[in-house]
C-alpha cells in the first residue's frame, strides 16, 4: 500500500490497488493528506476486528471532490473520513445528510450506502463527548462550556454538540467576534456570544467548569497559551483540541494553575471510533484504535 494515492488512481482503483491484501475499501480524503493518523489508527481497529478492508490515505484537491465522493461505490468503498478543505463543500455532494452534521454544516463520515447513494454525518462532536468522559470523567452535558474559536469550522461543532447534550451555559468566543455571534444566533440560548479580551476571559473562566480550545492557537512551535495560567483556577476542566504535542502550550498553562487538562488526542481517538461504529455497528476496538494511533506517532 502506497503512503497516499491520488483521483488519478482512484480513476482506475482495481487496475493500481488489485494486489493489495486486505483490499483498500476506507480512505480519508484531505490537501494536504500525508500528516494523517487515521490510516495507522483504523487498520489498527480493522486487523483487531478482523475485517478483510485496509485505510489508506487519498490526496484530493478542492476542485476534485465531487467527482472522487462518486467514484467511491464503483471502487468498492466502504465509506470515507473527509478532512481539511471537504468537511464543508462535501454537504453539497452528498444526497442524505444526518440532522446534528447539517446544524453543524461540516461532514466527516461518509457511508457507500447499500444503493451505491452516499449519507454522511459528522463523529467530532459525539466523539469530544467521549473524549470528555474519559479523560476528565465529566460529562459533557451537566457542564458550563466556554468554547474558545467557536467561529472556527471544529469550534462551530463542538458548539452545536454542546447545544445537543444540553449543557445549562454555552460561551462563545472568538477572535472575529462575528463569526461567534452568528453562531450564538443559530443555536439561541443558552449558547450566547462574547467579546474576547483578556477582562472577559477571567471573568468567564469564573463562571464555567470546563474550557475548550478549538483555535490553532497553539499549534504552531513557540505559539503562547491561549489562556495564561494566571487566567485559570484549581478545580477548572480544560480540553485542548490541539494535539501536536502531549503537553500542548495551554495543557501545560493548565496543569500550572492546577487545573484538570487533557490534548485533542482522544478527540481524534473517539471522532475515529464513531466512524468505525457507522461503518461497520457495535462498539468499535477503541484499545487497538488507540495503540494504532499512538504506534504512528512515535513513526
Ligand atoms: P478553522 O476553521 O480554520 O478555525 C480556526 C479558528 O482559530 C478560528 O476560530 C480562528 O479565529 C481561530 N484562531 C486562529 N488563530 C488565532 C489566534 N492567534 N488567536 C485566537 N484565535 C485564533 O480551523 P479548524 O478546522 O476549526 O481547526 C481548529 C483547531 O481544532 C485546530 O487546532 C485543529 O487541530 C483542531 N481540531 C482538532 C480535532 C481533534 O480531533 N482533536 C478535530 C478538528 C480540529 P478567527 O475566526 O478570528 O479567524
Amino acid at each position: 500500500m502506497k503512503d497516499f494515492y491520488t483521483l488519478s488512481d482512484l480513476r482506475r482503483w482495481q487496475e493500481v490497488t488489485g494486489d493489495v491484501s486486505p483490499p483498500i475499501r476506507l480512505a480519508v480524503f484531505g490537501d494536504p493528506v500525508i500528516h494523517s493518523r487515521s490510516p495507522q489508527m483504523h487498520n489498527a481497529g480493522l486487523a483487531e476486528r478482523g475485517i478483510n478492508a485496509r485505510y489508506c490515505r487519498l490526496h484530493i484537491k478542492e476542485d476534485e471532490l465531487e467527482e472522487a465522493l462518486a467514484l467511491l461505490p464503483k471502487a468498492g468503498f466502504i465509506g470515507a473520513n473527509l478532512t481539511i478543505p471537504h468537511k464543508v463543500a462535501a454537504l453539497k455532494h452528498i444526497g442524505k445528510i444526518a440532522p446534528a452534521a447539517q446544524a453543524i454544516g461540516a461532514v466527516n463520515t461518509v457511508v457507500v450506502e447499500a444503493d451505491g447513494s452516499l449519507s454522511a454525518q459528522n463523529t467530532d462532536g459525539p466523539g469530544l463527548v467521549r473524549a470528555v468522559q474519559s479523560e476528565l470523567g465529566a460529562e459533557l452535558g451537566k457542564l458550563r462550556v466556554a468554547v474558545l474559536g467557536a467561529g472556527g469550522g471544529a469550534g462551530r461543532a463542538i458548539a452545536v454538540q454542546c447545544r445537543l447534550e444540553g449543557c445549562p451555559r454555552v460561551v462563545l468566543l472568538n477572535r472575529t467576534l462575528e463569526k461567534a455571534q452568528q453562531v450564538a444566533r443559530e443555536l439561541g440560548a443558552p449558547a450566547e456570544a462574547v467579546p474576547w479580551t483578556p477582562d472577559t476571559i477571567a471573568g468567564i473562566l469564573e463562571e464555567v467548569d470546563l474550557i475548550i480550545n478549538a483555535t490553532s492557537m497553539g499549534m504552531k512551535p513557540g505559539e503562547p497559551s491561549v489562556v495564561p495560567a494566571e487566567a485559570m483556577r484549581p478545580g477548572l476542566l480544560v480540553y485542548d483540541t490541539i494535539y501536536t504535542e502531549d503537553h500542548t502550550p495551554l495543557v501545560a498553562a493548565a496543569l500550572q494553575a492546577g487545573a484538570r487538562a487533557a490534548n485533542g488526542l482522544s478527540m481524534l481517538l473517539h471522532q475515529g471510533a464513531r466512524s468505525f461504529e457507522v461503518w461497520f455497528g457495535g462498539e468499535a476496538p477503541v484499545e487497538a484504535m488507540r495503540r494504532g494511533l499512538t504506534a504512528s506517532k512515535q513513526a
